[in-house]
């Protein structure tokens, strides 16, 4: 069994931030040298680095990470390789449609993870060129029935957050900042991002994995 890690490391005031979002604080609570024992204190933003939003961040009432049973975080997936297209390029349904890769043998994918590069330009002016998902690119997303969003960019979109909207008022779930995507391409895989039981979460940061079937 391959394992590949799609989640980006989490630092103390080091890790790339969002515009707006505080950097995460790291601070040791006890030290092997002090108390014989080493514990640290996290201070996070739920939408710290490798992460999955629900639909709570955006929707009154919606839900959050909490009650969605976890079935929703793991399933079959599929990648779209974006890295052809142009800075901030807006992804058409026909676009995104002609770039969806799997060759199934074990059951339809649920799982569409974009491929953009972007993680590689994580804490520069480049990382928030990434392409975005246009209205009816996402509309596609939730017709052709898939559960989870992900990209290797810091988000689907940007203002005003029209992805965010249409995927999860449709229950769709949306992984942001993964990496390591490129591994994928001709894989089939089992995605698993499981969230923690943050009650009223309206994200948490994951430890996002691959499974790769031989
Ligand atoms: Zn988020």
């Amino acid at each position: 069994m391959k394992i590949v890690d799609l989640s980006m490391p989490v630092h103390g005031l080091r890790s790339p931030t969002y515009p707006g979002q505080p950097k995460p604080i790291k601070a040791a609570l006890a030290t092997i040298n002090n108390e014989g024992y080493a514990t640290n204190l996290w201070v996070l933003d739920e939408h710290t680095m490798t992460h999955v939003d629900v639909p709570a961040h955006f929707i009154t009432g919606g839900d959050s990470v909490d009650t969605i049973p976890l079935e929703r975080f793991v399933g079959w997936g599929a990648v779209a390789d974006l890295t052809d297209l142009p800075p901030k390029h807006i992804v058409s349904a026909d676009e995104l449609k002609s770039r969806v890769m799997c060759s199934y043998t074990r059951g339809k994918p649920t799982v569409l993870l974009l491929r953009t590069g972007y993680d590689r330009y994580a804490g520069t002016k480049e990382w928030f060129n990434h392409p975005v998902l246009g209205s009816d690119a996402c509309k596609y997303v939730v017709e052709a029935g898939f559960k989870v969003l992900g990209t290797d960019a810091p988000s689907p979109d940007r203002e005003p957050y029209t992805a965010h909207e249409i995927l999860l008022s449709a229950g769709v779930v949306i992984f942001e900042n993964l990496t390591n995507l490129d591994l994928l391409v001709g894989k089939e895989f089992l995605f698993v991002g499981a969230p923690l039981k943050l009650v009223g979460g309206t994200a948490s940061p994951v430890r996002a994995l691959a499974i790769i079937m031989q």
